[in-house]
């Protein structure tokens, strides 16, 4: 059986029931006790195709879960091009990874189709049979993934909490258009760290006082605090090793470095694990836009949150606490969770902490970290349209700059990867924007504008936003979450 301990130190417990319950008791997140040892087989990994890849980088992590090829191949068919479900492009001499072509064109497809499946076996392992609610907090992309991942999955039910002006028109429609009968949608007055920290406390409360479980009922989450978010993530930085390889970029074991948009460190975090892992990976660029606490804190230790968030034209790295870099730390520390503890006491009541130089100096050695401002994201889409003719979208406007930024200042001679993390069509009216250099109409109008200028095809899922019935239109304050959740899992509970 493999044990999955917390980040905070004081809980251990099997990887079906890490899944399951999301996050731990003690307000950790879960990662697998066992340090990596080597054993993982890189260029056995390497050779696969997309499905096996990801089966073999799934069994390594819950070795517990039985049936993981068919897992696999279940949750990506009919939602992803098996032929090339993460294509690698070159646009001049940048290498794009394209992350977005699932069903709702954002990166978060890849792991939140197989999420759920995770979920069910893992419950199943643990003869649990109770409903389990996925209450998620989103920045605008993992609601719509998660919505569609666990659409009539049985078993479960999804309350979604979305910043009500802090997401695109075309995220926002993508959720309050939702199908299923399991599903739900509520805006919240406030920003995405508004959402974020109203589930936490709604989960810690309802978990405390017993009310759902009562009911038979469980909380989990599909944000990427979740470790069944991550791992099928670290799957596409082996694939893309394996397309530099085939197309002469580099040679075993050289080493390719990654720009990764961030905002709540998942994404990031699994091209570490994948380092850690044996993939020869170089630096790990963290990128972000102008809310740049992770820039600040990669450059001199601190991370202090204590500002004003800023909307930005990339609305889903608009994030001041981003969770996942707890996991980073314990990694770091060497898995030291008494001084995770202590950092993430700081930072929740004092909004600031420090490392010592000596981490700083290990944190560095693997991440180099750049922002980019609003001005620069717009230039970039629409000088890299006119050099390249790609057309990006702001996420990975981000990630570009922030590779030129790289390169210009530390340049490392090796290739480097943007993860190219949406689709141009989700953030339409800003892309058309930056590439027309004058202001867009808004509407969907522009997403036909879009498709001239780029001379691409809207996906089918955003062309057909404009005639789709919205289902949800209720928006709360922060402190009404809570009550949103409840009265949700009242009814699931009624009518599963
Ligand atoms: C979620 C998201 C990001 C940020 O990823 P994290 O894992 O939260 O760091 C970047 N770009 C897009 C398009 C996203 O949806």
């Amino acid at each position: 059986m493999k044990t999955y301990e917390s980040t905070r130190g004081s809980y251990s417990c099997s990887c079906a029931e890490a899944l399951v319950s999301g996050i731990a008791p003690d307000g950790g997140l879960f990662l697998p006790a066992e340090p990596e040892d080597g054993s993982f087989d890189v260029r056995a990994c390497l050779e696969k195709d997309w499905n096996g890849a990801a089966a073999m980088i799934l069994e390594h992590f819950f070795p517990d879960l039985e049936g993981m090829e068919e897992l696999v191949r279940s949750s990506y068919e009919g939602r992803f091009d098996p032929a090339d479900p993460v294509p690698l492009v070159k646009a001049g001499d940048r290498y794009l990874l394209e992350l977005f072509h699932g069903p709702t064109y954002a990166f978060k497809d890849v792991a939140l189709s197989v999420l759920p499946r995770l979920l069910t076996t893992a419950k199943r392992e643990l003869g649990d049979d109770s409903l389990t609610l996925i209450l998620t907090a989103t920045s605008g992309d993992t609601g719509k993934a998660a919505l569609s991942g666990f659409m009539d999955v049985p078993g479960t039910a999804i309350i979604v909490f979305y910043p009500a002006d802090g997401v695109s028109e075309v995220q926002k429609l993508q959720m309050t258009t939702q199908k299923g009968d399991n599903v739900r949608v509520v805006g919240v007055k406030g920003n995405f760290d508004d959402c974020q920290t109203g589930v936490k406390e709604a989960f810690a409360a309802l978990n405390a006082s017993g009310e759902l479980k009562k009911e038979g009922i469980g909380l989990s989450s599909a944000n990427s605090i979740n470790i069944g978010r991550l791992v099928p993530q670290i799957t596409y930085y082996f694939t893309a090793y394996a397309a530099l390889m085939r197309n002469g970029a580099l040679n075993w074991p050289e080493k390719a470095d990654f720009a990764v948009p961030t905002g709540n460190f998942g994404d990031i975090l699994a091209g570490y694990l994948a380092k850690r892992m044996g993939l020869p990976v170089g630096k790990l660029i963290c990128s972000s836009n102008r809310n740049d606490v992770l820039t600040e804190f990669f450059r001199t230790g601190t991370y202090d949150r204590r500002r004003e968030l800023r909307l930005t034209s990339s609305p889903s790295m608009d994030i001041l606490v981003s969770s996942n870099l707890e996991r980073l730390l314990y990694l770091a520390t060497g898995r030291d969770g008494g001084a995770v503890r202590d950092m993430m006491r700081r930072l929740s009541e004092d909004g600031i902490y420090t490392v010592s130089g000596e981490l700083l100096e290990r944190l560095k050695e693997d991440f180099s970290a750049y922002s980019c401002g609003e001005e620069q994201t717009m230039e970039t889409i629409r000088r890299f349209h006119e050099r390249t003719g790609y057309v990006a979208d702001p996420h990975t406007a981000v990630g570009l700059y922030c590779a030129d930024m790289y390169e210009k200042e530390e340049g490392s001679g090796r290739p480097v990867v943007v993860l190219s993390t949406a689709s141009p069509f989700k953030f339409a009216s800003s892309v058309l924007a930056a590439v027309r250099g004058e202001k867009a109409a808004g509407g969907p109008g522009d997403i036909k504008e879009l498709e001239k200028v780029s001379g691409l095809e809207a996906p089918e899922g955003i062309r057909e936003l404009e005639k789709a019935e919205i289902r949800f239109r209720t928006v709360c304050g922060p402190d009404g979450i809570r009550n949103e959740v409840t009265e949700f899992a009242k009814r699931e509970r009624r009518c599963p």
